[in-house]
């Protein structure tokens, strides 16, 4: 008589995009070994406009397998080249110092700036259509209890699930629940996020420019748009986002420089206080913490959903994998394995972001000298920019889906 696995049940404590991405690829592989719940309150209602990512060609790759990435349209921007500058904002020219451009693949980009609200609206789209439940609700609680994790959510209603995974964000009442403790670096700096339109065409160039009190980013967008990312110690971006939009402006175009032109704001700007927090371990008992519940490292390369998606993929796969051996989901290998394969990459890219952030935001001479050196050579090694850009693209570790069933 042929064996049947059983049905297993994940719950998902959040539905950002990493946890929305996690329960897709799930029913989508799985369908008839796992069922999938993603509790979240913030279901009822759309996400906040005006927030980007750029998305390396790795998780745009899963996007594309999770079949939403074709849906996305104008949302998603192509970067066509990086250019990574670093002067002071005095400086009457601002010379680049590091060049990346090309594509990975024929015609496909190394890099897209995507609209997370557009994104998350699709992803939701798709769960419902593969057989995911959305429930509007917060995990108000959880507990081992025996084999399975017992969960209270906020709407009074209580589920039980072989695995929870906790994509709940940065302040993860999961992984607080679950006393999992963080390595934390406050930067001392916050984030400021606007929208605007250009005068002149962006081409499609991404731009990071180091300044002393942080990096600010420019983000391509369709309609020669762009979305900033200036980080800057908290009073100095709290000044900034209380100017009127065109004090603002002027401000953006000092430190930006004017070859694109007169600069118009689109939207009134955002503030994110900006700290690194690894989670000690991402996994406890019947749990996995996924994206920014387990790690959350400085936007200035634009890398903490591009991880989340890499969590997502790998967890999926490894819970795919056991459920269609009959194996019970939240087995203590299968989650070993996720953490092995995870935590390191997170761990090396937030040290990674740290050491650029304290090289790059600060004035010291010598330190300009022998940055600016580092990053001239680098511009000159086609080998190692390649190699920089492959990185960029987040396709250098191998990448496993689990099997699609029929
Ligand atoms: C200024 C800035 C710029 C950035 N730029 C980039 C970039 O260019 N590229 C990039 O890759 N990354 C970037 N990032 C990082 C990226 O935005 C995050 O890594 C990503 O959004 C994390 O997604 P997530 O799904 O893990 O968490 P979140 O998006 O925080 O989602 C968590 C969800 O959990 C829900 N939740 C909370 N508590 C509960 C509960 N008790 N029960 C149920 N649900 C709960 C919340 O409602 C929310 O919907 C940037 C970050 C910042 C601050």
């Amino acid at each position: 008589m042929a064996y049947n696995p059983p049905r297993q049940h994940v719950v998902t404590g959040g539905g950002g995009i990493v946890g929305l991405a996690l329960a897709l690829q799930l029913r989508q592989s799985v369908p008839a070994l796992v069922d999938v719940t993603v509790c979240d309150p913030g279901l009822a209602r759309a996400r906040k406009a005006g927030r980007v990512s750029t998305l390396a060609a790795g998780p745009r790759r899963f996007l594309e397998r999770l079949g939403v990435w074709h849906e996305l349209g104008d949302a998603a921007s192509p970067v066509t080249a990086m250019h990574i500058s670093d002067s002071q904002l005095e400086d009457a020219l601002r010379p680049i110092y590091l060049k990346l451009s090309g594509e990975i693949s024929p015609g496909e980009a190394f890099a897209h700036v995507v609209s997370e609200e557009v994104l998350i609206g699709k992803l939701r789209d798709a769960c419902a259509r593969a057989g995911v439940s959305l429930r509007a609700t917060a995990v108000a609680d959880d507990r081992l209890e025996g084999e399975d994790r017992a969960i209270s959510l906020a709407d009074g209603s209580n589920l039980r699930a072989d695995l929870l995974v906790g994509a709940d964000g940065r302040p993860s009442p999961i992984r607080t629940r679950a006393r999992i403790g963080v390595s934390r670096h406050d930067y001392g700096q916050s984030g400021l996020v606007a929208t605007l339109q250009l005068e002149r065409p962006h081409g499609g160039i991404a731009v990071q420019h180091f300044l002393p009190g942080g990096p600010f980013a420019l983000l391509p967008m369709a309609g020669n748009r762009a979305s900033i990312v200036w980080s800057q110690p908290h009073a100095a971006a709290q000044r900034l986002a209380s100017l009127d939009d065109g004090a603002l402006a002027s401000e953006i175009e000092i430190c930006f420089g004017h070859h694109l032109g007169r600069i118009t704001l689109l939207d009134r700007p955002q503030l994110f206080p900006l700290a690194l927090g690894i989670a000690r371990s991402f996994i406890a008992p019947r749990l996995a913490l996924a994206g920014d519940a387990a790690h959350g490292i400085h936007p200035l390369a634009g890398q903490g959903l591009n991880l989340g998606l890499a969590d997502a993929e790998a967890l999926a796969a490894g819970v795919g994998h056991a459920a269609g051996l009959g194996l019970p989901i939240g087995n203590e290998e299968t989650l070993e394995d996720y953490q092995r394969t995870r935590r390191a990459p997170a761990v090396a890219m937030a040290a990674a972001m740290e050491g650029f952030n304290a090289l790059f935001s600060n004035d010291i001479m010598p330190l300009r000298r022998v940055r600016d050196l580092g990053m001239g050579v680098v511009d000159r090694a086609p080998g190692l920019k390649a190699r920089i850009i492959r990185q960029a693209a987040g396709l250098t570790a191998p990448r496993d889906a689990p099997p699609r069933q029929a």
